[in-house]
């Protein structure tokens, strides 16, 4: 087996050039949970393929980003931080867990392995055979959407638990401003 950063990833080194990974979230918004996790697969494997899960859902208090935004969001972090072997593609959901396996492989390149930490994520994959990672989370507690987007209504500070890419982008679309936008009842 093969330690990265403490963890366990891929197994023995000779795979390295070879793999492509997949990892899948909504990143509502990006954090260093996810950033943690993604640089730590791109320094182990060829391509990491990061889906961009409910890509269809925003201005929602749960998903109050658009699939462009997350996207903006992940790349600039990567790219910030060296890493290009990435590939990002938006997933729609398809509300049928029995058939998301094949929707999303109808939209992304073959993938030798599956990182994931959601238990119906690494259940769906593992039946259809996949080879499926789950990579330990860094602070989950307060590195984790929910916890971000309560601090973001509250005005507590979130910045500190996103890459800074996330934070200037949240502030060129006015995110803050649309979330307690969201948050107002017209009752
Ligand atoms: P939300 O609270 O909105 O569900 P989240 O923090 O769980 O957000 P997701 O986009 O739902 O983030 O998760 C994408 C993937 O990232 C999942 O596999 C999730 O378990 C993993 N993940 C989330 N937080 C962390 C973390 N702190 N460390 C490592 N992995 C994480
Ligand atoms: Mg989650």
């Amino acid at each position: 087996m093969r330690h990265c950063c403490g963890r366990i990833f891929v197994e023995s080194g000779n795979y390295k050039g070879e793999m492509r990974a997949l990892y899948i979230g909504r990143f509502q918004p990006y954090h260093l949970g996810h950033h943690a996790v993604i640089k730590a697969i791109a320094s182990e494997v060829e391509e990491v393929i990061i889906c961009i899960g409910s890509a269809q859902r925003s201005h929602e208090l749960e998903n109050p980003f658009t699939a462009g935004e997350r996207y903006l969001m992940i790349s600039k972090s990567l790219r910030d931080e060296g890493i290009s072997n990435f590939y990002i593609v938006p997933i729609l959901d398809v509300n049928r867990n029995a058939v998301w396996v094949s929707h999303v492989e109808s939209l992304i390149p073959p993938i030798d392995l599956v990182f994931t930490n959601n238990p119906l994520i690494e259940r769906l994959f593992t039946e259809r055979g996949y080879n499926v990672r789950t990579p330990l989370l860094f602070n989950r507690k307060e590195y984790s959407g929910n916890e971000i987007r309560k601090r973001m209504l509250n005005n507590e500070n979130w910045e500190v638990l996103v890459p800074e890419a996330v934070t200037e982008v949240i502030k060129e679309i006015d995110g803050l401003r649309r979330m307690k936008n969201l948050r107002r009842s017209d009752s």
